[in-house]
């Protein structure tokens, strides 16, 4: 796994400069302590944790940085935990998780952002299958946010690698329709993650233009004093600032190609988001291989039936063992998500450049 600090960093300066509001890191998407360290140098103030070893290391690496704790369900030991470490925003999807909040964390100068949920697609997969409130328990969630205390504010997540920017339309009116149920002016709206990365070579990522999108929705749907915005990317931050190289192990009978890594290892995704088809295969002499191409079916080194890339890719006819096939945009939900499984798993981290 290639590492590129300077992608990372212009990545997230375009966020910043772009971004309507404050931009945060999705923790989870890649916990690489040179990635948080990257982030903040390039000037990310804020991350978005989801437990307490993910909110002790951000307090290490970044002790001034807001944490947003939005895991909207947590045991009371974790509760106990993010009061200890002074975290200062919460989301919550449900009026259980809600009782325990106002029972257990202290309300002055708190945030707690209340989770809704739409039905729309254009993600890579649904969100609100999990988390979020209708809008009408939103509302009511927000009424009581506000009764006892805490400063209220409205959270949601269109889903990860959303490629549709009308997504974030169709949630922002909706959040301006919880306030008016609830009776309760929003103080900030966070717009999630769910920003693509560019997987595709057909499909480049419209970053700006959902920017924009999300700015003028805020103002039609909000009114001028619309809440202050806030985004919490992971895989549109982090994703194409890393690089796989898988190893081919074998072409079996001239057929199926077998490689180091697979969907146990930083390849797990693909058979949930899609293939990523921004590949190319390098030679041993470093040589890229750029001719004619055949579809392969590419299975990954464990002995599991499933672990297999979804379809098949175009790969050089003279694909040969010990060939590398290179993944771009690979930072996300990868090297995170790698597991052991049948010995396999080793990931080696290699940085482009040094820190600046
Ligand atoms: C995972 C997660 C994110 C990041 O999602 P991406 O699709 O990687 O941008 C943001 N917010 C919350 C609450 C999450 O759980």
């Amino acid at each position: 796994m290639f590492f590129a600090p300077t992608v990372l960093q212009a990545t997230a300066r375009r966020f910043i400069a772009g971004f309507p509001g404050l931009v945060t890191y999705a923790v989870k998407s890649n916990p690489d302590e040179m990635v948080v360290q990257n982030l903040v140098a390039a000037g990310i103030r804020g991350f978005d944790v989801a437990s307490p070893h993910e909110i002790d290391m951000i307090r290490r690496l970044a002790p001034t940085a807001a944490l947003h704790y939005n895991n909207p369900v947590r045991a009371r030991a974790e509760i106990a935990h993010a009061v200890g470490a002074d975290v200062k925003s919460w989301s919550v999807d449900s009026h259980s998780e809600l009782a325990k909040l106002i029972e257990m964390v202290p309300a002055a100068g708190c945030e707690i952002s209340v989770r809704y949920k739409l039905p729309v697609a254009g993600a890579a997969y649904n969100f609100g299958a999990k988390f979020g409130a209708t809008v009408e328990v939103a509302a009511e969630l927000l009424a009581k946010v506000a009764e006892a205390g805490f400063i209220p504010s409205l959270t949601f997540h269109p889903g990860t690698q959303c490629t549709d920017p009308m997504a974030w339309d169709a949630y922002i009116r909706a959040g301006a329709e919880i306030c008016a149920q609830a009776g309760v002016k929003a103080v900030r709206l966070n717009v999630g993650g769910g920003f693509p990365s560019h997987r595709l070579n057909e499909v480049t990522p419209q970053l700006e233009a959902t920017f924009a999108l999300i700015d003028r929705v805020a103002t039609e749907a909000f009114g001028a004093d619309r809440p202050a915005l806030i985004c919490e990317p992971g895989r549109g931050l982090v994703a194409d600032a890393f690089t796989l190289a898988a190893k081919v192990k074998a072409v079996r009978d001239d057929a199926h190609v077998f490689i180091n890594d697979g969907v146990y290892g930083a390849l797990t995704e693909l058979p949930m988001i899609g293939v990523i088809d921004r590949t190319e295969v390098i030679s041993t002499e470093g040589m890229k291989r750029d001719g004619l191409t055949r579809e392969r079916i590419v299975f990954g080194p464990t002995c599991d039936s499933v672990d297999r890339l979804p379809g098949e890719l175009s790969l050089p006819c003279d694909l040969q063992e010990g060939d590398y096939l290179v993944f771009h945009g690979m930072g996300a939900y990868s090297t995170a998500t790698n597991t052991r499984f049948n010995g396999f798993g080793d990931v080696l981290l290699a940085t482009t450049l040094s820190l600046r």
